[in-house]
């Protein structure tokens, strides 16, 4: 599978990785015969129907169909892409995982480096908090003034950057720590003038700012008095990425994970508050707009975002537009109005988080919220003012990728701007038709495959023979090609059991159908794909030595079907067309009796 960690890594970090083990080390397991099983910690249920089979190395869910081996269990749980589940589990077992391609092969130390000299500045900051003799009294001052409790200011660590221009340097040389390396952490900078090194931060309330793992990557400084900038982050690094970073979804992400929807608020301290009085799962977006890479970092916990910023700032175009990330992504966007001259930090010490948590559950669609904007810019009793109206409201609905929210879109604009639904989608059509169309298009294809409902279940009959019995793969392997294949999941499976096939240095005829599926598995990177592996490799009815060449020629045949009938029709066409001209090729009519012969030998 095109990784681009190479298969031998993978298959060590799978062969120390027992399933069991770490499974286990997230959800309680029962024994159940030669399995295990659990409440599944993918999906809501009562009763266990999640398994683990040992012996085969992977999880099963019957209930949502989830499954894979130890690493795609670990890419599920933590919501990791497949090089970084696969990182995370040879960290765990000691095994070395090379770069990979596309990162020059030294800077997986210099982001060690990083994260070290970052990891000595958190720590140095969160102590001068603490040291009087460095201002911390002050900044402690400024926290308690802002409700925030000493236990927070623990759980976060938040710190204190000195007033001096050189704290965090001279730090940070005591600790070994080079001056470039600092520089390249985002803790100091050069001077142009001088050529010095001096602290990037100082006399600030420090916030660490974390990844998802939970590692420090920057931080933000805010300062105590009403001096400009309010805020200030550490430079972007090669740890840090403003745009790719949510604040506080390492602390949030087991609670939106839950609830499949996740509070954005803008401030980082809105954050902190909000965490503090127990509502767990907000994040900030540190600024008001909204990237595509946090909206595509958001998609992977969440369903729906909900948006809490204070009314100006929700109502500003710019604002607006960058939902339309998120409507992209597929999430449903909500949005939470403040009362005015309220942020969520406000709001929860004045009133208390019950207020928050009511204007939460109250949050109006994107829909009702952008008619709210706009019908202040444009007049809805005239028709130019409704025009335009319908234009700003298509505009945005035409950014939602799913067809299904769309559709529901168009149905609210509709309720609540009195505009009807058919000038709407002429409106939206006149806007470029947005996504709706070639989605449509594409939806039909799906629906015509599945309509011929043979075709796709030959198909995973034909890849299930190729995974549980090795030679029956070995046999298919001159007669059907991947490419032979209507399915997207099949054709990645099919591939990767001939490379198993091709890459084992022992005969089809010993090899297992458990080592197979293993080291099948162990090349699969797509969940979709791990989904259907597992469940082939479960309901395996063993079959190698019942399987005879004349099943083989049948499967074959059937999968073939679908082209054949195609190749059918077509060539009746021509034939049709050409007598009626007068001539017909007797290459086209050969082709046909040939077709058709072979067709009803296999019926
Ligand atoms: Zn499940």
């Amino acid at each position: 599978m095109g990784g681009l960690i190479p298969n031998e890594i993978i298959d060590r970090i799978l062969g120390q990785a027992d399933i069991v083990e770490v499974v286990s080390s997230y959800v309680p397991l029962k024994r159940s015969g030669r399995n295990f099983k659990a409440l599944c910690p993918f999906h809501d249920e009562k009763t266990p129907s999640f398994m683990v089979h040992p012996e085969k190395g992977i999880f099963k869910c019957f209930g949502c169909g989830k499954g894979g081996n130890a690493i795609h269990f670990v890419m599920e749980r933590e919501q990791l892409s497949f090089p970084e589940a696969v990182r995370a589990l040879g960290e765990r077992y000691g095994i070395a995982v090379p770069e990979t391609r596309g990162e020059r092969p030294e800077s997986g130390l210099k982001k060690d480096a990083l994260k070290q000299a970052v990891a000595m500045a958190a720590s140095f900051y969160h102590g001068c908090l603490l040291d009087e003799k460095r201002g911390g009294d002050r900044a402690m001052e400024y926290l308690a003034g802002r409700g925030i409790a000493k236990a927070t200011v623990e759980r976060f660590g938040i710190g204190w950057a000195p007033d001096a221009w050189d704290a965090v340097l001279s730090e940070g040389r005591r600790k070994g720590f080079a001056d470039p390396v600092m520089a390249a952490a985002g803790l100091v900078a050069r001077s142009e003038k001088t050529g010095n090194f001096f602290d990037m931060l100082r006399a600030r309330v420090v916030l660490p700012i974390k990844d998802v793992r939970g590692t420090v990557v920057g931080f933000s400084g805010r300062v105590l008095d009403a001096s400009e900038p309010k805020y200030l982050n550490t430079p972007e690094t090669a740890l840090f990425t403003k745009r790719s970073i949510l604040f506080g979804l390492h602390e949030a992400r087991d609670a939106v994970l839950r609830d499949k929807r996740v509070i954005v608020v803008e401030g980082q301290l809105d954050f902190i508050t909000l965490f503090q009085a127990g509502f767990e799962g907000a994040v900030a977006s540190q600024g008001t707009a909204f990237t595509p890479e946090q909206a595509r970092l958001l998609k992977r916990y969440a369903d729906t975002a909900i948006f809490a910023y204070d009314a100006d700032s929700a109502g500003q175009q710019a604002t607006v537009r960058s939902f339309e990330a998120l409507l992209a992504m597929e999430l449903d966007v909500k949005v939470a109005v403040m009362p005015s001259g309220f942020d969520p930090d406000k709001l929860v010490r004045d009133r208390g988080i019950e207020a928050f948590r009511e204007k939460v559950e109250s949050a109006i669609d994107l829909v009702a919220f952008q008619y709210d904007v706009v019908r202040l810019q444009h007049d809805p009793a005239t028709a130019a003012g409704r025009a335009r109206i319908a234009a700003a409201l298509m505009e945005t609905v035409r950014a939602a990728a799913n067809p299904v929210l769309q559709h529901e879109y168009i149905r609210r604009s509709a309720e609540v701007s009195g505009i009807p639904e058919e000038t709407l989608r002429l409106e939206l059509k006149r806007l470029g038709g947005g996504r709706s169309a070639p989605r449509a298009t594409a939806g039909a294809a799906e629906e015509a495959r599945a309509g011929d409902g043979g075709r796709s279940a030959a198909e995973r009959e034909l890849v299930a023979l190729a995974v549980n019995a090795p030679p029956v793969g070995q046999a298919l392997r001159p007669r059907i090609a991947p490419s032979d294949l209507q399915d997207a999941d099949c054709r990645e499976l099919l591939q990767a059991v001939y490379d198993a096939l091709a890459e084992s240095d022992r005969a089809a005829a010993e090899l297992g159908f458990v080592e197979l599926s293993r080291a099948v598995m162990s090349r699969i990177e797509r969940p979709e794909v791990a989904d259907l592996l597992s469940e082939i490799a479960l309901v395996s009815k063993t079959l190698s030595a019942t399987v005879t060449d004349e099943m083989i020629d049948q499967l074959v045949n059937k999968v073939f079907e679908p082209k054949r009938k195609a190749r059918l029709k077509e060539l009746k066409a021509r034939i049709d067309k050409e007598s009626r001209d007068g001539t017909v090729d007797p290459h086209l009519i050969e082709e046909y009796r040939t077709l058709r012969a072979a067709m009803r030998h296999w019926r």
